[in-house]
């Protein structure tokens, strides 16, 4: 299957369901990526902000990169004059990084907040209490240049269906919370960003808005 047919068979899967698709392009040249755009994609997905940088000025002006993996702060300034989204919002300090940069760039930078929901440790994310305490935090109100448009998360590599149903309920859990609490008038926080190649047809199936899929569209990374 080419990369163009992948993608469309992954579209048509979504068609009616309320999941856009995320086109996960770490690692891979800047040809496919003009493969994925020339088959309809539009959102692009990375997880090195060096590598977003470098492929960025290549693909048409109309893509939206979303940053998927994490952000040290002294990253942020190679991001911020062109990303759409960054997933992996996982402190105050690097919200008030990306509104100090954004401001500088003029622009308004998309943010979700990144949740550890799955049994690995090692993979990163905030908890509900930590989330809460930068939203209720006097320094995120006063952030006019960064917005919160949601909530992101990796689920444990695992093939066990009721486990995955089980976390992504409870990052959609975590969103219907969040968006009660401190969002209950903006309409602007909606995304749950979650389901990869393997889970993404469970994550829908419970409520995901986007799919962040790679190796399902270019084949295993190796
Ligand atoms: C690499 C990556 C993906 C895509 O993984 P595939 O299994 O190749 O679809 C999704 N989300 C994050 C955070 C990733 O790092």
């Amino acid at each position: 299957m080419s990369i163009a047919d992948n993608i469309h068979r992954i579209e048509q899967e979504l068609a009616g369901t309320t999941a856009r698709l995320v086109v996960v392009t770490k690692t891979h040249p800047v040809e496919k990526l003009e493969e994925a755009y020339a088959a309809g994609a539009r959102i692009f997905g990375e997880n090195r902000p060096q590598e977003m940088a470098a492929k960025q000025p290549q693909l048409p002006a109309d893509v939206e990169w979303h940053l998927i993996g994490q952000l040290q702060t002294n990253k942020v300034k190679l991001l911020a004059p062109f990303v759409h989204t960054v997933q992996s919002i996982d402190s105050l300090k690097l919200l008030r990084e990306l509104d100090k940069h954004a401001a500088a760039n003029d622009r308004l930078i998309n943010g979700l907040l990144q949740f550890h929901i799955a049994q690995e440790e090692n993979k990163s994310g905030l908890s509900l209490g930590e989330a809460e305490e930068i939203l209720a935090s006097e320094e995120f109100q006063q952030l006019r240049h960064v917005r919160l448009t949601g909530v992101m998360g990796v689920a444990t590599f695992t093939s066990d269906e009721a486990q995955l149903r089980q976390e992504f309920q409870q990052l959609r859990g975590y969103f219907e919370q969040l968006k009660t609490t401190y969002f209950a008038n903006q309409p602007g926080f909606r995304e749950i960003s979650m389901g990869m190649s393997g889970d993404y047809a469970l994550a829908v199936a419970e409520g995901s808005t986007l799919v962040r899929v790679g190796s399902a569209i270019f084949g295993s990374r190796g």
